[in-house]
């Protein structure tokens, strides 16, 4: 299958899914997911009018960002201190933020830099951290105390990887941006939705759907 005909079985199952829940498609965001893709099927998606895209390595992505400084990527996977800067320098947004002190060290390295990215917090509300990361909701509170509302890092929403097949945990990830939206007065996203389960993730009110297999085919490449 082609990459135009992923894109647009993609778009009829945004659609679809929308008109299941009375949305509108114009509201759902569809982040591509390029990790372990080459360059080439990035440069191919651009020209479908993409020009923003997610990426889970800070070393593969920093090194498309370098080879395509005219597209924007964001970091979605697990970030170590000592990638920091890096991933600073490379990705215009990041949305694993899910510690306070990973918070403490971007906020010191964006003012180093001076430089302005916007961050999302991943939460974790079924304590499966070990593996992908993710701040519970108990832990959110420290987060967001070390982010401090500091303008260098401005908060955009809340990303989540929720358990496959649970559309409850979707809800629940719902209600959390609600509340939090209430508490801190701001408006806030919610990334959530995967290739398998975008249309779980649309019905809850996701805003953002990260799609990597769907959009790209499978993951083969790699790159070092
Ligand atoms: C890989 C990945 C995706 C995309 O996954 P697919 O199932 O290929 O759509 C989305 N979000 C994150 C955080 C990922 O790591």
């Amino acid at each position: 299958m082609s990459l135009r005909d992923r894109i647009e079985g993609l778009r009829a199952r945004i659609r679809k899914a929308c008109e299941a829940s009375g949305r509108d498609p114009a509201s759902i965001e569809l982040l591509p997911v390029s990790k372990k893709q080459p360059l080439a099927l990035i440069r191919e998606a651009a020209g479908s009018g993409f020009a923003r895209f997610g990426e889970n390595y800070v070393q593969e992505g920093a090194d498309k960002a370098t080879a395509a400084l005219d597209l924007q990527f964001v970091l979605l996977g697990p970030l170590q201190r000592n990638k920091a800067k890096p991933a600073l320098q490379h990705f215009a947004e990041i949305q694993s933020l899910d510690r306070p002190d990973l918070a403490e060290r971007l906020r010191r390295l964006a003012e180093e830099l001076d430089v302005v990215r916007p961050v999302w917090i991943q939460v974790d509300l079924w304590d499966e951290s070990t593996k992908q990361g993710g701040c519970s909701e108990a832990d959110l509170p420290a987060l967001l105390a070390a982010l401090g509302g500091d303008a260098r890092l401005p908060l955009r929403g809340l990303m989540a990887i929720p358990p496959p097949q649970d559309a409850g945990a979707f809800t629940q990830l719902a209600d959390l941006r609600d509340h939090l939206q209430q508490d801190l007065g701001q408006p806030l996203r919610l990334s959530m939705g995967m290739s398998g389960d975008l249309e779980t993730a649309i019905a809850a009110g996701s805003d953002q759907i990260r799609i990597g297999t769907a959009f790209f085919g499978e993951r083969v490449y790699t790159p070092r």
